[in-house]
């Protein structure tokens, strides 16, 4: 028969699927010997049972009233006796840390007779009574759903302020209390401890599937099906005067990562007291006045434990009658910054390896590092807090809508209830979005973390109305200027001094390392990820300045250059003329025009990128991208011509823009299919990068050009276009080797793999289309329109377009690896897209085993700590 009850000192701190994370670390202290009151842990198994059946399983009571007869020798204390009541907390504990689930109910066994055996054991009948009457308001709420406001008014129709109430008053309030619990749940206040100990564990169980929980689950991407444990504890009292109290404590600081002991202390009170924030706490150097033996004994559990952990823990404690008692502990949460000096110092002091560091950052933290912050020493009191949907610090004048922010020559904060599809010109126009409506997965937090641009959203104490904000009494118009922050959700009034990431500065040889914790930190583990990576990391850079930032953030290359961005700016006339040609010599001028311009640009990036390579790829976009929209022209040949005029070359381009016009211009004529359907444009392209080339190396130079060709689906629209440019690079003397190659984007490339290798010497995964095509949904329409919805429904758990879809895109980047490799086993390959700078999918490729990622400059450095990352877990080198 299954066993589903386990005494804390039969577990320990790597049974947490079983015990849960709580339930597991109270077990480990038990077998340190540490001083923890005697309890039991009912398994995640039973909830898994419970919530299949509806049903506690059917040997689990007579389980629990065994091992409650355990705790019942060890205490020396009875479970319902009415001279000397055991009583327990019971107390839920996942495997991971889950708000959203029943909290812990305290002093579980009081009752009408037990109260006052507790009253006359502790000569402290306030104490007593006032803890009869949190049981009945805890169990109340968080067993029978018993709204809190209910019992809320009954204290208040006592003045509120619970310690002053006398033992009469207190008694009252448990008759008050238990009317309440009638009338919200038609039955008494069950007065049999037993009865109130099982309701409670089903209650915890129930809890699971709480509505916040399940939403918690789906955010943080936890399995639905683990179930949470149940810890059942004796029950210890810090609110039994000044010789006890309550606190908890960091075994460093998990702020800033630097040693010593932290933490908060608060005489006289129980746990609960310490988060109501009924009285002040105290540092925790006072305990060492106040209880010098208690404070001795503490800093020596937390360095055992440190010790066992070895890594920062966070702990809760409390102290009965001068006597300290380890109520939890658990590896801390910390910030990004603490993260690495932490990692860093228990390298240091010989605790673990540079491999095992390694896994306590990630791209997600160094990420944090490097957005700019608010010097909030400088900032005045924020108006309000919202949720923090997309990191940065944004400064700006206050406009209400989207044509606004677009319009406007100053830098702005778009300020809406909530957003929608018809907002995006003034999101990518603005500096930052807030928003009053909406969680983090609301259009405008998509959209927002999709384009890297600061966003608070949900800023619900915010009324934004007839074209102003008001919080709090204060009223702000249009052109005010606020600043809100990305990271933490605070919005402030007027501009607040900007900071830039000194982690960044550091990456820009701005700053240097030495003496200051943080970067050194950073400095010393991202050598260590560049030492254990075998993912190399490119830079997408379409100049010599991307480039050069690129490199010196630690780029080993241009993964793709997208040549259409010199088509640009004044260029974009000469573009216009090749569209407009009307015969072979119209054309050929054109592109003779484009040649020198795209020569003196690759020239610049091959200088930048010497000695690395540099992955060009051929023109993608359709051609009607550059020229003016339709109803601009329109609009323009209609005025000309109401006045009599000649549109001239309005008209022309007219014409060109309705024959050109596409109803899906992402499946139309692009990439490959232009080079095949315009002839001499790839050739004008090539061209321009051999000369390049050539030029770079009579100067000297060790320039490695890689020509990319996009959007191929077939092997024959490759071979066309390799052989024309085989043609062209044979004829430019003083060319080096250049190797062509393709980008995977369309599934049928990535099926078709084994064939295209035999044209293609490389590899690059296009994600961002090969997503789009994969899932058949254009970015651009889908993550404002239903993209909120998806993320709610579980469709995914995170944009696809963020994070690689591994089930189905990343299937198809596996096959084609496969394939690629089948036909040509030292091919290359890589990806490019902003899935290259993604912490979870640079994981994923690397085992898929691609050969480098390619991201914008800024993510290089992220993209660099997850490539050594994942070759750290890769080797299983991370093990003790
Ligand atoms: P959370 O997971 O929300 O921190 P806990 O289960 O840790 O919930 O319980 C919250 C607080 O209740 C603890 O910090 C502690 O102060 C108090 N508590 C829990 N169990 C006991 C106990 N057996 N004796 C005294 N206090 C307890
Ligand atoms: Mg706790
Ligand atoms: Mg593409």
């Amino acid at each position: 028969m299954t066993r589903y009850v386990y005494d804390f000192s039969e577990g320990n701190k790597d049974l947490k699927d079983l015990l849960g994370g709580k339930g597991a670390n109270l077990a480990e202290m038990t077998r340190m010997g540490l001083p923890v009151p005697p309890g039991f842990t009912v398994s995640t198994e039973a909830c898994r049972e419970y919530l299949r059946t509806g049903k506690l399983p059917p040997g689990l009571p007579a389980e629990v009233e065994n091992h409650l007869r355990l705790v019942q020798e060890r205490t020396g204390k009875v479970f319902g006796d009415a001279h000397d009541p055991l009583l327990l907390s019971v107390r839920s504990g996942a495997k991971f840390s889950m708000p959203g689930m029943m909290e812990t109910i305290l002093d579980i066994g009081l009752n009408d007779s037990t109260v006052a055996g507790l009253a006359r054991r502790s000569s402290d009948g306030r104490f007593a009574w006032d803890s009869y009457r949190r049981l009945i308001q805890m169990f109340g709420r968080t067993v029978m759903d018993v709204p809190a406001q209910a019992f809320d008014d009954e204290l208040a129709a006592l003045g509120g302020l619970e310690a002053q109430l006398s033992i009469e008053q207190l008694q009252d309030l448990v008759t008050s209390y238990q009317k309440v619990f009638h009338a919200h749940t038609g039955r008494d206040f069950p007065q049999a401890p037993h009865e109130q100990l099982f309701l409670a564990i089903s209650a915890v169980f129930r809890s699971w599937n709480a509505e916040r929980a399940r939403i918690y689950r789906r955010q943080e991407r936890i399995p639905e099906d683990l179930g949470t444990a149940v810890n059942v504890m004796a029950m210890v009292f810090g609110n039994r005067g000044a010789d006890s109290g309550t606190g908890v404590a960091f075994t460093r600081d998990p702020a800033t990562g630097r040693r010593g002991s932290y933490g908060d202390y608060l005489q006289n009170a129980q746990g609960e007291d310490v988060v109501a924030g009924i009285r002040n706490t105290v540092g925790l150097t006072e305990l060492a006045t106040i209880d010098p033996a208690s404070h001795v004994q503490l800093l020596s559990i937390m360095e055992r434990l440190e010790q066992r952990y070895r890594d920062l823990c966070d702990i809760e404690f409390t102290i009965e009658n001068g006597k300290l008692w380890m109520l939890q502990t658990r590896v801390g949460k910390r910030t990004p910054a603490a993260a690495f000096v932490i990692a860093a110092q228990l390298v240091d002091e010989g605790t673990i390896t540079l491999d095992e560091a390694l896994q306590r950052v990630s791209g997600e933290q160094l990420a944090q590092l490097m957005f700019p912050s608010f010097d909030t020493t400088a900032a005045p009191p924020p108006l309000t807090t919202g949720v923090p949907a997309s990191p940065g610090a944004a400064v700006g004048a206050i406009v209400f809508d989207s044509a606004a922010a677009a319009a406007s020559a100053e830098p702005v904060i778009l300020v809406r209830r909530e957003t929608n599809p018809d907002d995006l010109p003034g999101m990518i126009a603005a500096q930052g979005i807030l928003t009053s409506r909406g969680g983090k997965t609301s259009h405008a937090a998509v959209v927002a973390r999709g384009m890297g641009k600061t966003c608070v959203c949900g800023a619900d104490e915010l009324t934004i109305d007839g074209g102003t904000l008001s919080v709090g009494g204060r009223t702000l118009h249009a052109g005010d200027v606020i600043s809100i922050d990305g990271t933490t959700g605070k919005v402030y009034p007027g501009s607040v001094p900007v900071h830039p990431s000194a982690v960044v500065r550091l990456f820009e040889g701005e700053l240097t390392a030495h003496g200051d914790p943080l970067l050194s930190a950073v400095h010393r583990l991202m050598v260590h990820a560049g030492y254990t990576a075998r993912l190399g990391v490119h830079a997408n850079a379409d100049t010599a300045a991307d480039a050069a930032r690129a490199r010196r953030f630690g780029a080993t290359g241009v993964g793709l250059c997208r040549t259409e961005h010199m088509f640009l700016g004044a260029r974009r006339q000469l573009v216009e003329r090749l569209i407009l040609a009307g015969d072979d010599a119209e054309r050929e001028a054109a592109l003779a025009a484009l040649l020198p311009l795209q020569r003196t640009d690759f020239e610049e990036l091959f200088a930048a990128m010497d000695g690395l390579p540099v992955t060009v790829r051929l023109i993608d976009p359709p051609l009607h991208e550059f020229l003016p929209p339709l109803e601009d022209l329109t609009a323009r040949v209609a005025r000309a011509e109401a006045l009599g005029e000649d549109p001239g070359r309005d008209g022309l381009l007219l014409t060109a823009v309705r024959r050109m016009h596409e109803q899906n211009p992402m499946l139309g004529l692009r990439g490959v299919r232009l080079g095949l359907v315009i002839p001499g444009l790839f050739a004008m392209q090539v061209r321009a990068i051999a000369q390049a080339a050539a030029a770079r190396v009579a100067a000297g130079g060790d320039p490695r050009p890689e020509i990319m060709v996009p959007l191929v689906g077939a092997v024959q629209e490759l071979e066309t276009v390799r052989s024309e440019a085989e043609t062209v690079l044979a004829g430019v003397p003083g060319t080096p080797p250049i190797r062509i190659g393709t980008m995977i984007e369309v599934p049928r490339a990535a099926l078709t793999a084994g064939e295209i290798a035999g044209a293609a010497e490389f590899f690059s995964f296009g994600t961002n289309d090969l997503t789009q095509m994969t899932w058949g949904f254009s970015r651009d329409d889908v993550e404002g329109a239903f993209f909120g919805r998806y993320l709610q429904l579980g469709v995914f758990a995170a944009s696809p377009f963020e994070t690689i879809d591994t089930a189905g895109v990343g299937e198809l980047v596996r096959i084609a690896v496969e394939r690629g490799r089948a036909t040509r086993p030292d091919l290359t390959v890589g990806v490019c897209g902003e899935h290259g700078g993604d912490p979870a999918s640079v994981r994923f490729f690397a085992g898929a085993g691609l050969d480098y990622v390619s991201c914008s400059p800024f993510r290089v450095p992220i993209a660099r700590l997850e490539a050594g990352r994942a070759a750290v877990q890769a080797s299983g080198s991370d093990s003790r």
